[in-house]
């Protein structure tokens, strides 16, 4: 899975004429290898341990570049500072448990044809969607 984010985020860099700066690369890689869901801060902390001249800032432009070519999505959850996830040929997905805060990741989606349907009639380009379902887990359902 991981060979494939990076190499999918490869592809849209270069399709989109954008340089593979080491920087770039080296955040990247940090972020697939963490599976996405990170804060920019936690983020260039981990980038910042064996990279130590790869500044915030540079993180941030980078997670904002990625977020434009639609690699990449924050989630905004409470309070706190946004988390970024990767979107998998442009999904992803969550069950979200609101009493113990257990968020289960799913791949299967046949939201398709109802997103090419609504962005057709807003004449909306798609580049992908994030998707969370809200309630109770099992053990929560006790
Ligand atoms: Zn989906
Ligand atoms: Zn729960
Ligand atoms: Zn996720």
């Amino acid at each position: 899975m991981s060979h494939s984010s990076l190499q999918e985020t490869l592809d849209v860099l270069q399709t989109r004429g954008f340089r593979l700066t080491k920087a770039r690369r080296v955040i990247l890689e940090a972020l697939i290898q963490a599976g996405g869901h990170l804060s920019a801060d936690d983020l260039a902390a981990q980038v910042h341990e064996n990279n130590a001249n790869i500044g915030r800032m540079t993180v941030y432009r980078t997670l904002e570049l990625l977020g434009q070519l639609g690699v990449v999505r924050p989630i905004y959850q409470g309070t706190g500072a946004a988390h970024y996830v990767f979107l998998h040929e442009g999904h992803h997905h969550h069950l979200v448990c609101t009493n113990c805060h257990q968020v289960i990741e799913f791949d299967d989606c046949t939201l398709d044809t109802v997103a090419e349907m609504v962005c057709g009639r807003f004449s909306f380009q798609l580049q992908g969607h994030l998707l969370e379902l809200y309630g109770l887990c099992t053990s929560c359902q006790a």
